[in-house]
């Protein structure tokens, strides 16, 4: 995958994650589209406000880049609260967990981003925090090591992941919201690339955000960072100013296709039209013909290929669609694999 457009931002640069920051909402009004998931969020904020409580555990779950560290921020800040971030693998053990819970004031808001890759020993001491807002702290060791009991401030936590299906019963149970983030469409893309063109000073004309928005795999986190890249080639090839020409020419250059695909979307289709006859192949035959992980391409590349019609699962397997076809140029029955 071209490294721009990976909506994973563990792969991101700080300087990046620094403009990650100045682009993302802070509040409600600022967040662009999940209107059935806001709608029930304000509601839950205005009444956990009301009653001066902590808000319900909320968990956010849906492929990456779509904002939910994003809300994670939006939710404190509208419940007028501190946050404190934190993600399942950096917390491996329970002394961790229990630091930055009894560091936690009344109604603050605790975020753990891929809360599915929480420990089993770290997400079982959670539960009690979670349950009765107490954890048992081990104090001293060998002959004299005992547990004391300790009492934490009512708090929220907040997960995201983005396999909620990785999630324990127990874990998923605790939580009393939980909202899965969809794919965003080209119009509110447009609306958040125009949004995010206006923090970073850049010209852009409409059709170029449209532009960019229709590129942008129904992904935030991708539109802003084509918008970035974008801007480079209008400042070195342009006056600065993003016109629909500039768009087209720096999109193509970034290999990102019309439809937004890019380069593995593209791979799994070719792979699966070329090697398996257009399917049905299983996750883990096709992640070995591809080179990517299986986790990965059900994650992160997947949702969307189903969603825009290229590829359906099938008890057998996933097989590509007419339409995946028609997007490669290419006719049933021709492949190489025949
Ligand atoms: P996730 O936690 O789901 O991986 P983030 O919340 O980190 O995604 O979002 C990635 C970036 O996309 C954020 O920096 C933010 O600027 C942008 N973003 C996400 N959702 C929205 C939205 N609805 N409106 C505007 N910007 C958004």
């Amino acid at each position: 995958m071209n490294e721009n457009l990976n909506p994973d931002k563990t792969n991101f640069s700080s300087e990046e994650l620094d403009v990650e920051k100045k682009l993302r909402p802070l509040t409600f009004s600022d967040f662009t589209g999940q209107e059935q998931v806001l709608e029930n969020l304000k509601i839950f904020v205005e009444a956990a406000n009301l009653r001066d409580e902590a808000l319900d555990h909320t968990l956010f779950h849906g492929p990456p880049g779509l904002g939910k560290t994003t809300l994670a921020h939006i939710l404190s800040n509208e419940l007028n609260v501190g946050i404190k971030i934190t993600s399942g693998p950096v917390l491996d053990k329970p002394g961790d967990l229990a630091g930055l819970l009894t560091n936690l004031s009344e109604r603050d808001v605790l975020f753990i981003d891929e809360i599915h890759r929480l420990s089993p020993i770290v997400e079982e001491y959670l539960y009690s925090a979670m349950e009765d807002y107490r954890i048992d702290i081990m104090i001293e060791s060998g002959p004299n090591a005992r547990t004391v009991q300790i009492d934490l401030e009512p708090f929220t936590l907040i997960g995201a992941t983005t396999r909620s299906g990785l999630l324990t019963a127990p874990m998923r149970a605790r939580f009393g919201i939980s909202s899965r983030l969809q794919y965003y469409n080209t119009e509110l893309l447009t609306t958040i690339v125009q949004r995010s063109a206006t923090i970073l000073k850049v010209p852009t004309s409409m059709e170029a955000a449209i532009e960019i928005a229709g590129r942008s795999r129904g992904t935030p986190r991708i539109a802003n960072a084509l918008l970035r890249r974008v801007r480079d080639f209008a400042q070195i090839k342009g006056d600065g100013t993003i016109t629909i020409e500039i768009a087209k020419y720096a999109l193509n250059a970034l290999n990102v296709d019309a439809h937004g695909l890019d380069e593995m979307d593209n791979k799994i289709l070719t792979t699966i039209i070329d090697k398996f006859k257009g399917g049905p192949v299983g996750i883990s035959t096709l992640s070995t013909a591809v080179g990517e992980n299986s986790e990965t391409i059900e994650e992160v590349y997947e949702p969307f290929l189903i969603q825009e019609g290229f590829i359906m699962r099938t008890p057998r397997g996933r097989e590509v669609t007419h339409l995946a076809y028609k997007h490669l140029g290419k006719v049933k029955g021709e492949s190489q694999g025949e």
